[in-house]
């Protein structure tokens, strides 16, 4: 019987063809199937093979669409015909560019190559853009990491050789209790989501510590309202007390961390808390049978962690744990010393660490596999200790973050749960600990005109005698990474860049060189001053301080105004790209995975891959490994360099495939079908790690011999996880006046304070740098997991989750100053003062405010409306951050970032808040001129639309946008 209800179509044809490829819309490079119609992007799922996402695809995934045809793409190469910050452009042809950059860049190289600095964004070609670098000879460069998460990257590497998101990952299907510290929604995003998903369906328990219970938080089963910058003072009387009650796993301490290394201790000498080596420079333990110190890697030898050993040349050595006893079984950290200060009553503490003991040592895990461990010793089992951790920024951002993470790490490993069944599990090709990197190069004699340097310029160090400095100490890199500044900083510090180079301390540069920054916007502390110091001219000259300066894009940021010479980049759709094992790698913890990016549409722009401009420009300049011995260009674009670029002989960016005809994985000769075979494999490549090689992987000789196998190393590489830090105390001992490389005077203080050896907690800097009672709250952003950086605000569909970003505060705090929702405060810290919206919510540490990261936008930026609500009602709290410190009693003005590694200090921000007068404009301050746009972008339509061609309702639009 025919039905008088109207047809609906149940099967719409979408597509007419699926081009596999990975997602660019935030960080983690989910697979995904775009579907084109008509020579358009018609949908984007999910790939279901991909191992990242397993076809799950969030909010911004599938916003791609509105990313590839947003009308804030740049159209063609610009260069600057107004003053610098004014937006005024004119169009220049891609030859004009690449000799414009080519005449600036060609000079420098020849007279003195660290005049370029070279920084990049959220880059994911870090593997070519630091050999590009080298091959220039400049050590300045660094991507985005130094006002990132370099805190919880080298906390992890330097303790476990490796760290969260890309290092490793929970084991979802075992784990038992999860715990969250700080905001997580930057980074790991599907992946976490899909874990928590795993964990809810179980009835695992969910724990987030956050001073926020937004994200993640929100819909953990129990929230931890930390006060910012305490995390390291939680987690040590975490450790204090799991210590006392004696729920730690001593065979695991004792068999794969360095708590049993004897380390020396004779106060006053330069050999005070180093490791006893023997001649051939091993590390000792003591021999529980013998009572005498053997090598640690001996075969057969149960050691102790307790007693000491007489030193010929005077003192003892005792093993490391009896350390980690002194430090935290002290008072100092007890619950019931700390509660006030982290903002959470003793019991709590108590009840958490009850919690970790219980998940760990009454739930253990036993996989019936055998294995053989690296000192040849055979095990029928896997034991499993399923508590497993997460952190990124929420923890790293604070000037004691790096210490912080340490201790996270060493709260997992004294619970044994480290590389385990049920733990936290290591991701090929980690774990790889600090001595395996390599360590950085830009000394004055790595550093030649018209030379390569030495060596990659970020690695990492593992004392004095490898900083980048020269003999009377003078930081060599424009961002003074590895100088005293920040001797670890192992991601360099992009945050300091600008303001250094206008000071010309160490020294000016020629040519700023930045790709996907947005430093005169959301990227920079003191946004303000940044615009200022982009702009800043010699009084005498009247030349620009920074003289030149190149930028590359997709999109009309609010960096653009600001450089000479724009280089516009595709969007993630129209380009190459190796998401490969060399960079930031997307392996699993079963698997070892690459993959690609590959033009699924071609640009209707005239645009280019900045991969590709890289290497003609390389190529142009005579860069070695750019060039064939005639100097003609190797790589006719990126797509041929992943073929064909070998870092070494076998070893190239894509790990699958590999062999002349496809037949090898890790190693192997170049192949000219390996792009193809990625495209026909649906954009990646994934090989499953043996199953006796899947867990303890630092010290499983099945896991070492894969690694070798696949390329990670050229041979075995087990260790033992560094709970004490050799290298810090080398630091320290340099500040206490030993060694032929030391701090200069003023800085020795600060070195013995917080380069100590075990992970130790000391008050943020901003904190005890200002009057606590003029500036008593605490002022942080997190990232919506529907934004990414600044992309996601001019994103039609995402601006309708978060068109703008209020100031949240706790109802108390509400109430003291007489605000309700929707009212507007006055926010302001020692540095600045901002006028913003604000929003009254229950689940925030009541001595804390909150904003959304990246939403506010300037006025003319992105082709947005000059009153869209991103630009009236959303704002940046980088106005109220600052670079530096408040000047000190010396008049000495430091960094505002872990005196460790340079990680900039974002969260240690400190403000006062007041009510706004209701009859001020409703607009936040400050506001700043209305920027242009170049004069080939077209005006954006009112209303944009997408897909209205193919409605059924209206057949004749012509769609588009
Ligand atoms: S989590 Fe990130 S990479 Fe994955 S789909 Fe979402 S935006 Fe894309």
């Amino acid at each position: 019987m025919m039905s008088a209800e109207p047809q609906v179509e149940r099967s719409p044809k979408v597509s007419d063809e699926v081009k596999k490829t990975t997602c660019y819309m935030c960080a983690c490079r989910c697979g995904i199937n775009v579907h084109l119609r008509d020579g358009k992007v018609r949908y984007i799922e999910g790939n279901r093979d991909h191992p990242v996402n397993q076809g799950v695809l969030c909010a911004k995934g599938s916003a791609g669409i509105m990313q590839h045809y947003s009308p804030a793409r740049l159209r063609s190469p610009l260069r600057r015909v107004g003053p610098r910050g004014s937006g005024q452009f004119e169009a220049i042809s891609w030859e004009e560019a690449l000799q414009t950059a080519t005449d600036w860049l060609g000079p420098i190289r020849q007279s003195d190559p660290k005049k370029l600095a070279f920084f990049t964004g959220r880059d994911q070609s870090q593997a070519l853009t630091g050999w590009w670098t080298q091959q220039f000879g400049t050590p300045n460069f660094a991507a985005h990491g130094g006002f990132c998460s370099v805190n919880m990257a080298a906390g992890g590497i330097y303790t476990i050789g490796g760290a969260f998101w890309e290092f490793g990952s929970p084991d979802w299907d075992l784990t038992e209790i999860f715990v969250l510290f700080g905001v997580a929604e930057d980074h790991d995003s599907n992946p976490i989501k899909m874990g928590l998903g795993k964990l809810k369906s179980r009835g695992k328990r969910v724990v987030s510590v956050n001073p926020v219970q937004t994200g993640y938080a929100a819909i953990s089963d129990d929230w931890y309202g930390i006060t910012p910058g305490t995390d390291g003072l939680f987690i040590l009387s975490l450790i204090r007390e799991l210590m006392l009650s004696g729920n730690i796993d001593v065979d695991y301490l004792s068999r794969y961390t360095n708590a049993p290394w004897l380390v020396i201790r004779n106060p006053g000498q330069p050999n005070d808390g180093l490791f006893l080596r023997d001649a051939d420079g091993t590390p000792q333990i003591l021999d529980r049978k013998t009572g005498k110190a053997v090598a640690h890697d001996a075969a057969g030898v149960r050691c102790h962690l307790q007693g000491e050993v007489k030193l010929p040349d005077g003192g003892v050595a005792v093993p490391a744990f009896v350390l980690m006893a002194e430090a935290y079984l002290d008072d100092a950290y007890a619950p019931e010393t700390v509660a006030d200060k982290i903002g959470i009553p003793a019991p709590r503490v108590k009840q958490l660490a009850a919690d970790l003991a219980e998940a760990a040592f009454a739930k253990q895990i036993t996989i019936k596999q055998p294995w053989t461990d690296w000192k040849g010793e055979r095990h029928e089992e896997m034991i499993g200790r399923p508590v497993s951790m997460h952190a990124m920024r929420g923890i790293s951002a604070h000037s004691n973050g790096f210490q912080t993470c340490r201790a996270l790490h060493v709260l997992q490993l004294i619970l044994g749960s480290v590389e385990v069944p049920g733990g936290f599990r290591f991701k090929p090709p980690y774990p790889k600990p600090a001595h395996v990197h390599p360590k950085p190069a830009g000394r004055p004699d790595q550093v030649a005109p018209g030379q390569p340097m030495a060596g990659a310029p970020l690695g990492y160090v593992l004392g004095p005698e490898d900083l980048i400095i020269d003999k009377d100490g003078a930081p060599q890199r424009i961002d003074k990474a590895y100088s005293w500044d920040a001797p670890m900083s192992a991601h360099g510090l992009m945050h300091m860049v600008i303001s250094n180079a206008v000071a010309g301390d160490p020294y000016p540069v020629d040519v700023l060189f930045m790709y996907m920054a947005n430093m005169a916007w959301n990227s920079s502390m003191n946004t303000r001053g940044v615009m200022d110091m982009l702009t800043a001219t010699d009084p005498e000259t009247g030349d620009y301080k920074i003289p030149k300066i190149i930028y590359s894009d997709a999109y009309q940021s609010e960096m653009v105004a600001y450089a000479d010479l724009i280089l516009p980049d595709t969007t993630y759709l129209e380009r190459h790209d190796a998401i490969s094992l060399l960079d930031r790698p997307i392996c699993e913890a079963d698997g070892v995975a690459d993959a690609i990016r590959w033009p699924v549409l071609e640009p209707d722009r005239d645009v280019r891959g900045f991969q590709s401009v890289l290497l003609d420009l390389g190529a142009r300049l005579g860069l070695p490994g750019m060039v064939n011995d005639d100097g003609s260009a190797k790589y006719a674009d990126y797509g041929d360099y992943i073929i064909n670029h070998e870092r070494k002989p076998g070893i190239g960016p894509l790990a699958g495939f590999r062999g002349e005809a496809g037949e090898s994985d890790g190693r192997g000769a170049p192949n000219q079908g390996q792009l193809d075979a990625y495209i026909q494999n649906g954009g990646f490549w994934h090989k499953d790690i043996p199953p006796a090689a899947k867990y303890y992987k630092m010290a499983n000789m099945d896991y070492q011999q894969f690694a070798v196998e696949m390329g990670f190393y050229d041979s075995p590489q087990p260790y033992a996880f560094q709970i004490y830090s050799e290298t810090l105390q080398k630091f320290r001992l340099a500040a206490k006046g030993h060694g032929a490389v030391q701090p200069p005077e003023h800085m020795r203080d600060r070195v013995k304070q917080c380069f100590t050896p075990l992970p130790s907690w000391y008050p943020p800097f901003e904190g005890t740098a200002i009057d606590e009672n003029s500036f008593p709250i605490h002022a942080l952003t997190q990232r919506p997991m529907a934004m990414y950086h600044s992309w996601g605000s001019q994103n039609p569909w995402l601006r309708q989750i978060h068109g703008y970003n209020p100031m949240f505060i706790s109802q108390k705090l509400a109430d003291k100053i007489g605000v309700v929702e929707g009212d507007w405060i006055w926010v302001t810290s020692h540095h600045g003062k901002i006028r913003v919206p604000v929003a009254v919510m229950q689940g925030v540490n009541e001595h804390t405010i909150w904003t959304w990261n990246a939403i506010g936008k300037r006025k003319g930026a992105w082709q947005l409306s000059p009153d869209a609500p991103e630009t009236t009602k959303g704002f940046l709290l980088n106005h109220l951050i600052h670079e530096l410190l408040p000047p000190k009693g010396d008049g000495l003005r430091w960094a505002n970032s872990d005196p460790i590694t340079g990680q900039a200090a974002w969260f240690d921000l400190r403000v006062h808040v007041e009510r706004a007068e209701a009859d001020a404009p409703a607009e936040v301050a400050p506001q700043f001129d209305v920027l242009g746009a170049p004069p080939d972008m077209p005006a954006p339509p009112k209303t944009l639309r997408y897909g209205l061609e193919w409605t059924s309702t209206d057949k004749t639009s012509t769609g588009g946008q």
